[in-house]
């Protein structure tokens, strides 16, 4: 529907990875990413750390940035891909060394294979008594995930979420799978992202969190969302600071939505209200017919 002028190599610049926590229920996603937002913010802010969006940002001591996905794994690739968006680079498996491989440790490696993302293991809860992280090892290379020690070429670090022990190398180590990646980006178009989250705010209107993915979204910026359009009234980031520009990678709230849009829609800045209108209606038309076909009408 938008014609798409293609970049050219020099216009690409780096870009941070976005990741995405995966494995079994109760094996410490949760725990590990509020762990590692704690570590990785400055002493005096500590006090005022409170998650503003379903997606955070951290910043290494060696300046390197890395954006984390708060979205369940599974969600973060299913509900997306339904809109045949890609946005993970990277997922880290948390294993729990007390338990090992589960049944949705197993899906969440067949869903990080079938979209292509490579997996860093966390293998966490390694301050329990009963850990094991070389059962961890052995379980997951029966499904091919083989350890760098053991020849393979699979990162496993061993970490406790709890006590933060490991935490800095895992990062470490996020950063280097990314450095492989060689992820890029122009920021000097005009905006693309994808819409991970959405909320009626009573004061607000509806928002929605992005996830630019090229270009720069910025304030004013009239665009296109699913069937939905708007114009960038305010931006915050994930410290709920006000912004006035989000470049590739970075998550952000955004405020001037027409309506609600869905989770996984595209954002597209366009360069007028019509367009953005037509757009819109144009998906909405094009999503109603899908439905109907779908349903056999
Ligand atoms: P999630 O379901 O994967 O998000 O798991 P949670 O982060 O909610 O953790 C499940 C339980 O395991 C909680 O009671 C956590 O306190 C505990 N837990 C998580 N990480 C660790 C760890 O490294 N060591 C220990 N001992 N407990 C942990």
């Amino acid at each position: 529907l938008i014609e798409e002028i293609p970049d050219r190599p020099e216009d690409l610049k780096p870009r941070p990875p976005i990741v995405v926590v995966m494995g079994h229920v109760d094996h410490g996603k949760t725990t590990l990413l509020d762990t590692i937002r704690k570590t990785n913010v400055a002493e005096k802010e500590k006090g005022g750390i409170t998650q503003h969006i379903g997606a955070s940002q951290v910043k290494l001591q060696d300046g390197r940035v890395i954006t984390f996905l708060d979205t369940p794994g599974h969600e973060a690739f299913t509900s997306l891909r339904a809109r045949g968006a890609q946005i993970t680079d990277i997922a880290v498996l948390v294993v729990a060394a007390d338990d090992g491989v589960m049944p949705q440790t197993v899906e969440a490696i067949n869903h990080a294979k079938a979209f292509n993302v490579p997996i860093v293991v966390a293998v966490n809860k390694i301050d329990k008594p009963g850990a094991d992280p070389m059962r961890v090892r052995r379980e997951l290379s029966e499904h091919g995930l083989i350890p760098e020690e053991w020849g393979g070429d699979t990162v496993f670090v061993d970490v406790s979420a709890k006590t933060g022990q490991g935490v800095d190398q895992l990062l470490e180590m996020i950063g280097l799978v990314a450095d492989i990646l060689e992820l890029k980006a122009n920021p000097d178009k005009r905006a693309k992202g994808v819409i991970i989250e959405t909320k009626l705010d009573r004061k607000k209107g509806p928002t929605a969190t992005v996830i630019v993915q090229e270009g720069t979204l910025r304030v004013g910026d009239i665009f296109v969302a699913g069937i939905t359009n708007g114009r960038v009234r305010a931006m915050f980031d994930d410290k709920g600071r006000q912004v006035k520009e989000a470049k590739p990678s970075t998550p952000v709230e955004v405020l001037g939505f027409e309506e609600l849009p869905e989770a996984g829609d595209t954002l597209i800045v366009v360069d007028s209200e019509k367009k953005a209108r037509d757009l819109a209606l144009k998906l909405k038309t094009k999503r109603e017919k899908e439905e109907k076909l779908a349903q056999g009408v």
